[in-house]
């Protein structure tokens, strides 16, 4: 028989006769009553099972994690909380789950375990609920990108180019590990490697999306991306999934009102889609606030946050200004920032990008205009010949969610910069065609898909809003 979604049957208008729903069990109580999940909705449904013409041998299979059928009636509910249940007629094991080695059974489990169990951890509600508004989230960036007429590119994830020239590639070998081809001096030469050239795994799309962007106008990419971090900290992965367009005869402030633009459509989105994921998500969150100090409670709860960004500008600021902001404050009563922010030109850590955004503007912010020599290449240099058209918007217990900037289009300058910075321009000669033939305004961000996760789900961790994060820690499976 053809199962209908609990998510369908929760919603239904009316009572109905002869349904069938199949799911996993969360719950089983007083032999009776059934708690059933199936991934739909976070919510399960109940069905009352009729237990006195229920063989014994049945109803003890009736476990945590089994997989089970269920015909019967869509009835009205004696419950509280629930307008429907489902009165049994017909039950069927599917699958059988020993509830002695589950290791998914309802009760709180740190955040810790469930990422060792990564397979299982999204057969909890909190996971259940994280990815389907992810998958709501992914949806939206393409809706949005597609309703304005921006192309999808997929640009290579193997690739020559360190768009970043941060250092921090992974490295593709089409030979075996013992058999590299060695230089002259017997050690291994990584520019031969693949196939007789050198390769590593994108870090990100732009450069290629810019020489798309460069015929088709407006371009996005979204997929994956990798970075060599060893840097364990909340909110870097090692493969993670980034949101690039680019858009030809745009300038960084056409590039913010984009980026601005675009978190909001999402946002909104996953509003009007999630609403029963996103309100368990708060609750759970509400939960965790209680065990905390009372200074160290978060001001707003997650709908009013999301809500927050809708309905407020972000504040833009250039670097210069959020330098003298930070060197005037004193975040805890002892210490200044000015212990690490002592000359302009420095990068902000993250410290100092949540001081800007929680404590001094309590808003979203975009910082604009950095000094250039703390920025990639390709940025637009200033005519202050000292900050470029860069900007990062920064967001409340994240700090940088979106880097981007105004690119540089003039082809002297920019060789000039790669000169200064040892960049081959041999290497690059493709990109440079950009510059060469057709030259334009042009800019665009990259936004970290993960941490736009974060923040709408209200997690702390970025290894918890994706399926299967890597990272030093996990990667095995
Ligand atoms: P950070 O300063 O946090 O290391 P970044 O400046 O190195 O980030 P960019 O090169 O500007 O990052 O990449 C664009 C966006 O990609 C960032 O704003 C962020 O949202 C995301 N991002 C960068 N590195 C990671 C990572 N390791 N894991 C998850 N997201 C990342
Ligand atoms: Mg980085
Ligand atoms: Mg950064
Ligand atoms: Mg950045």
């Amino acid at each position: 028989m053809r199962h209908t979604k609990v998510k369908d049957l929760l919603n239904s208008t009316t009572t109905l006769q002869e349904i069938n729903a199949k799911g996993w069990v969360r719950t089983f109580r007083n032999n009776q009553f059934i708690a059933l999940n199936d991934g739909s909705t976070i919510n399960n449904i109940q069905c009352v099972v009729d237990f006195e013409n229920t063989p014994d041998e049945t109803l003890k299979r009736i476990t945590t994690g089994a997989a089970v059928s269920v015909t019967g009636t869509l009835a009205e509910s004696k419950g509280a909380g629930q307008k429907y249940e489902i009165q049994v007629t017909k039950l069927e094991i599917l699958g059988d789950s020993d509830a002695e080695k589950f290791p998914m059974q309802p009760k709180k489990h740190s955040l810790e375990f469930l990422r060792e169990n990564a397979h299982l951890r999204v057969r909890t509600n909190a996971f259940g609920a994280i990815m389907r508004v992810r998958s709501v989230l992914s949806y939206a960036v393409h809706s949005y990108f597609q309703q304005k007429g921006f192309v999808y590119v997929n640009t290579p994830i193997i690739t020559g180019a360190d768009a970043e020239g941060a250092g921090e590639m992974f490295q593709v070998t089409s030979l075996p590990l013992d058999n590299l081809p060695k230089n002259e001096e017997g050690n291994i030469d990584y520019k031969k490697d693949f196939f007789g050239k050198h390769t590593n795994l994108t870090v990100s799309g732009q450069l290629e999306g810019e020489t798309f962007a460069m015929a088709l106008g407006q371009i996005y990419t979204f997929g994956p991306t990798f970075r060599a971090e060893n840097s364990n900290t909340s909110r870097h992965l090692a493969e993670f999934w980034m949101i690039e367009p680019e858009v030809a005869f745009n300038d960084l402030n056409d590039n913010m009102d984009l980026a601005e633009d675009f978190i909001r459509y999402v946002i909104k989105y996953v509003l009007e889609k999630c609403p029963d994921d996103l309100k368990f998500l708060e609750g759970r969150l509400l939960e965790e606030e209680k065990s905390k100090p009372q200074a160290e409670r978060s001001e707003m709860a997650l709908l009013e946050k999301l809500n927050f960004v809708l309905e407020n500008n972000f504040k833009r600021v250039s670097y210069t200004e959020a330098i003298d902001i930070l060197r005037d404050s004193t975040p805890n009563k002892k210490k200044k920032f000015q212990y690490i922010i002592n000359e302009w030109g420095a990068d902000l850590q993250s410290e100092h990008e949540r001081y800007l955004v929680e404590k001094h503007f309590k808003s979203p912010v975009i910082l604009f205009d950095y000094p250039a020599n703390i920025k990639a290449f390709y940025m637009r240099l200033n005519e202050d010949g000292k900050t470029v058209r860069a900007m990062d918007i920064l967001f409340p217990g994240i700090g940088e969610i979106v880097g981007g900037s105004q690119r540089e289009e003039r082809f002297d300058v920019l060789v000039e910069k790669m000169k200064a910075l040892g960049i081959d321009e041999e290497e690059l000669w493709w990109y440079l065609d950009t510059r060469r033939f057709g030259s334009a305004v042009h800019s665009g961000f990259g936004l970290g898909f993960e941490r736009l996760v974060l923040f709408v789900t209200g997690m702390t961790n970025i290894r918890d809003v994706i399926a299967f994060p890597r990272t030093p820690q996990n990667a095995e499976f």
